[in-house]
Order: C-alpha cells, then sequence, then structure tokens
C-alpha cells in the first residue's frame, strides 16, 4: 500500500529559540516539490516548540515534542504534559528514543502510558525502538524489536493503531556515522509490519515505518526506497538545513 513518506527532524537539545525560528524559516521556505507529498516535522526542545510552530504556521512543516509525561498535570518537577505540547503547537511527540531509554532509565511501561498520553490528548506518537550493538552481536535484534513494539503499544485499538508512527532506530547507528544497511533496515522493518499486522490488522499496513540512525543525505534516498522504510527519524543531519531538505527530497 503506498504510504505517504514521513521524515522528523530531532533536535535534541540544540537550538535556541532564534535558531529554532531561523531554521524552521528556512525548511519551510526550501520544501518545493516536497511540501505536501512528504510528511515533515522538527522536534525542537521544549523551550523552543511554541515559537517554532508559530514559524512554521501555514508551511508543510510540523513540530513534535521530544518527550512528554504520561500524567495529565501534576507535582512532576521538570515534565510535560501531552497538553501542553498540543498548546505549543506540536502534532507529534516523540517517545522511548534511545538516549531516553539509555540515560534517563525509560522503560517500555513507560513508552506505553506515554504513547496512550499522546493519542488522548489528540496527537501522534513517533515510538522509537532498536537494539544495541551487543543485542545484535548475539543474535537479539528481532526478539529486542518485538518487545519493544508489543509493550510499547499495548492495549491500544486498531484506530489508536493507526495514528502511531513506529521509528527503527538501531541503537549502534544513533549518532556513530554508522547506517544499516538498506537491507538491514528492510528485514527489521518488514519484521515489525508483521508485528503490526498482528496487533491491528489490516490497519497496520497505514503505519509509517521510519528508519533513523545516521541518515544523510547520502543514504537517505536508497534507505527510503525500501519496500518498508516509509521515512526517517533524523538526528544529527536534521540541523543544517541544507542536509535535512536534501534527505526530505530523497523521500519523494
Ligand atoms: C536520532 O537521534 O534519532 C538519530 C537518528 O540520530 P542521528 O541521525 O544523529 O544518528
Amino acid at each position: 500500500m503506498a504510504r505517504t513518506k514521513f521524515v522528523c527532524g530531532n533536535w535534541k537539545m540544540h537550538k535556541t529559540v532564534a535558531e529554532a525560528v531561523q531554521l524552521v524559516k528556512e525548511l519551510a521556505a526550501g520544501l518545493g516539490d516536497a511540501a505536501g507529498k512528504v510528511q515533515v516535522a522538527v522536534a525542537p526542545p521544549f523551550t523552543a516548540l511554541h515559537a517554532a510552530a508559530q514559524a512554521a504556521a501555514g508551511s508543510a512543516v510540523e513540530v513534535a515534542g521530544q518527550d512528554v509525561h504520561w500524567e495529565v498535570q501534576g507535582a512532576f518537577t521538570g515534565e510535560v504534559s501531552a497538553a501542553m505540547l498540543a498548546e505549543a503547537g506540536c502534532r507529534h511527540g516523540i517517545v522511548g528514543h534511545s538516549e531516553r531509554r539509555q540515560l534517563f532509565g525509560e522503560t517500555d511501561e513507560a513508552v506505553r502510558r506515554k504513547a496512550g498520553a499522546l493519542l488522548a490528548a489528540g496527537l501522534a506518537p513517533i515510538v522509537c525502538v532498536g537494539e544495541t550493538l551487543a543485542e545484535r552481536e548475539a543474535g537479539r535484534t528481532l526478539e529486542v524489536v518485538d518487545r519493544q513494539v508489543r509493550q510499547g503499544l499495548a492495549g491500544l485499538d486498531a484506530g489508536a493503531l493507526g495514528r502511531v508512527t513506529v521509528a527503527y532506530e538501531p541503537v549502534w547507528a544513533i549518532g556513530t556515522g554508522k547506517t544499516a544497511t538498506a537491507a538491514q533496515a528492510q528485514e527489521v522493518h518488514a519484521a515489525i509490519r508483521k508485528i503490526l499486522r498482528d496487533l491491528g490488522g489490516s490497519v497496520s499496513d497505514a503505519i509509517r515505518i521510519q528508519y533513523g540512525g545516521s541518515v544523510k543525505p547520502e543514504n537517505a534516498q536508497e534507505l527510503m526506497s525500501q519496500p518498508d522504510v516509509d521515512g526517517a527519524l533524523v538526528g544529527g543531519a536534521s540541523l543544517k538545513a541544507k542536509d535535512f531538505l536534501a534527505i526530505v527530497k530523497g523521500a519523494l
């Protein structure tokens, strides 16, 4: 089935408000033919979300949160709710990024609750999964990804599932310059598609599965030409308009 490709830039802890506004404007102005053909989002830090969303208004650039808390409100110092993301102008939220899992102890259960909170607030979750190098070398890639997908999406009905994007991001490829080959990515994406069919039946054919891990202008097109690679989650190469736009155009 034809799925609109979805490319999201994860800016991590980069860009001040002024820098974020500038980059969004450059992206909006540079999309050209890709506007409306490729879904494009950026995930600035929390402090720049509102300004980025305002700068993106009226363009094809959408805004995503990098994380969210699952509760609606309360005594959770440092956290931000899904409704707050929505109010700031977000349409998406990233959950389960490997940096959150590895550096901040995010569990599959937390991912499930965060995805649920985003959906309840009308936002679309981007649920990240992926194996470490040790897990790949031990032949456990598919087992790890299977667990992360099933537990991260547990309990969602078909309607909710249809609003989710899954991002396959092998941890060994993130920020390392090592990219999965197109064949390695396709193998795992096809396995994820099967799990999604198990969970959601026919709705799963519409779910986008992004690849993430050192995506650059030079490898984006080949990766996204694989049948189950429906876009990219881009870290480092999303920080410069020229590189990110080249990746987006690789999805055409
Ligand atoms: C990411 O952090 O989601 C990512 C894929 O980073 P990079 O593109 O820098 O490897």
